[in-house]
């Protein structure tokens, strides 16, 4: 897609610190990091998001991502790893190529993850009833 900074870095258009690359994927180094490593997965065919990436892309991304999270776990020495995706603009989709971040956590990285809201009992059932009807 003509106007897509990630399928820009595909075409060698934009540079970009590279660290896998095969037929169907790339992944580099996202230019913003949460801590050196962080890494963008990416499917080489322009999809948005994770809504329309084609299944069998989805089933071959994830020992990509496994083989990735225990290189950079490896090169930073971190102590954990997180998998991200955000997906639409509520969820905090700023670049729409479909893409996956492979994050390296250190123990005394200073971020916390996103707080659990209460709900009750019945509206966690309601909204497990509502799930399952579009399943
Ligand atoms: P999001 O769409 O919110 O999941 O995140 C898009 C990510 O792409 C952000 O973390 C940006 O820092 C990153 N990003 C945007 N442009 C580039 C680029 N040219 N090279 C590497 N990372 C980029
Ligand atoms: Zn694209």
């Amino acid at each position: 897609m003509d106007n897509c900074i990630f399928c820009k870095i595909i075409k060698g258009e934009v540079g970009a610190d590279k660290i896998y690359e095969d037929e169907y994927f790339l992944a580099f180094l996202d230019i913003t990091p949460v801590n050196p490593g962080h890494t963008l997965l990416i499917p080489k065919e322009h999809h948005k998001n994770l809504f329309e990436i084609p299944d069998n892309t989805l089933c071959e991304i994830g020992p990509i991502i496994k083989k990735i999270a225990k290189a950079i776990k490896k090169a930073t020495n971190a102590d954990g790893i997180n998998i991200g995706m955000n997906n639409e603009p509520a969820a905090g989709q700023i670049v729409f190529h479909s893409h996956i971040h492979i994050i390296p956590r250190f123990s005394d990285d200073g971020y916390k993850l996103w707080h659990g809201k209460e709900i009750s009992s019945e509206q966690s059932k309601e909204t497990a009833e509502k799930i399952r009807n579009f399943i």
